[in-house]
């Protein structure tokens, strides 16, 4: 047995050498793709109460690579994150979303909403991160509530982090602030208190079991009935379902993003279909 608890030892090590070999191949392919402009963005429609109307956007980031197709964010922004790589993900993907919002705009001539997602890693405790986003979305002459920026719970959690004040800067230029994944962090719901808060996404996982959990639609509703109060908008994610999407309405939740209404798709779809139409 002695020989066996060391091959299995040797078999662990070999692994993760493997993992930390596939790592470092995997980052360098993210630099190469940056420099060759192989990321590309999705929109999904975000819908209101009756999912017929369309006025705002989130921006999914996918990696169009040469050999594997489409990869999703899930396997390559934790690793990004992880090597100082999420800042250039992270202004191009702000900078593409900015150009896109112009464009729509230009297109339809009424203000689509696009929604950016931030990695709490990319805000900087100097300002500088905020100083860009007003830079460019100056540079575009965008109505200023035409961005939203998507944080996490966790992003606003510490009170004395310089991070709010960079929110609050934000919300002054007028850019929304939208927090991600509702529900599921550290719930402190002190943040509320302090920041001017525009948008809450209730998280998947509540709207998946409210058709058959009485506690998830308690809880959807008290998330909706607090946020209202507080004259916030609600975002409820990945509705799949008729039924789902009957209890949100009766439940009065603003916004509905999901497989039932829609999935991601390229950005010129997203024009064909929810963009030039809104002319007509
Ligand atoms: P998220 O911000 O919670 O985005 C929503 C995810 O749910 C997206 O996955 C979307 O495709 C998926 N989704 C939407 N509707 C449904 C539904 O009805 N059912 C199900 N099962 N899924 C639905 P995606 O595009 O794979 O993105 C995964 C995560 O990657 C995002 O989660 C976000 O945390 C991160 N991400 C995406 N784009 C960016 C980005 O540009 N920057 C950063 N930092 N993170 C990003
Ligand atoms: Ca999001
Ligand atoms: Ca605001
Ligand atoms: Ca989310």
């Amino acid at each position: 047995s002695k020989s066996k608890g060391r091959n299995r030892y040797e078999f662990f090590s070999h692994a993760i050498e493997e993992q930390a070999i596939e790592k470092r191949r995997l980052i360098e392919e993210i630099r190469i793709a940056l420099k060759l402009g192989q990321f590309v963005l999705f929109y999904q429609p975000i819908f209101d109460q009756c999912g017929v109307t369309v006025t705002k956007a989130e921006a999914l980031i996918r990696w169009d690579h040469p050999q594997r197709g489409l990869i999703g964010p899930n396997e390559f922004i934790p690793v990004a994150e992880q090597n100082g790589l999420i800042e250039e993900i992270g202004n191009w993907v702000r900078n593409q979303a900015i150009e896109d919002a112009a464009h729509f705009y230009q297109l339809s001539g009424n203000k689509m909403q696009v929604s950016v997602n931030t990695s709490p890693l990319q805000i900087d405790h100097e300002g500088l991160w905020v100083d860009e986003w007003i830079l460019a979305c100056n540079k575009f002459n965008l109505p200023r509530d035409t961005m939203i920026i998507e944080v996490t719970e966790n992003t606003l959690m510490d009170p004395d982090s310089p991070i709010q004040q960079q929110m609050l800067r934000l919300n002054n230029y007028g850019i929304d602030i939208a927090i991600d994944d509702f529900g599921v962090g550290y719930s402190s719901l002190a943040y509320l208190q302090r920041l001017d808060i525009d948008i809450l996404k209730i998280d998947r996982s509540f709207i998946k079991h409210m058709e058959s959990n009485e506690n998830s639609i308690a809880l959807v509703r008290a998330i909706i009935t607090m946020a209202h109060h507080l004259k916030v908008k609600v975002v409820a994610e990945g509705v799949e379902t008729i039924g789902q999407h009957q209890l949100l309405q009766q439940l009065s939740c603003d916004y509905l993003q999901g497989y039932l209404f829609a999935k991601p798709m390229p950005t010129q779809n997203f024009i064909d279909r929810y963009v030039r139409s809104s002319t007509l």
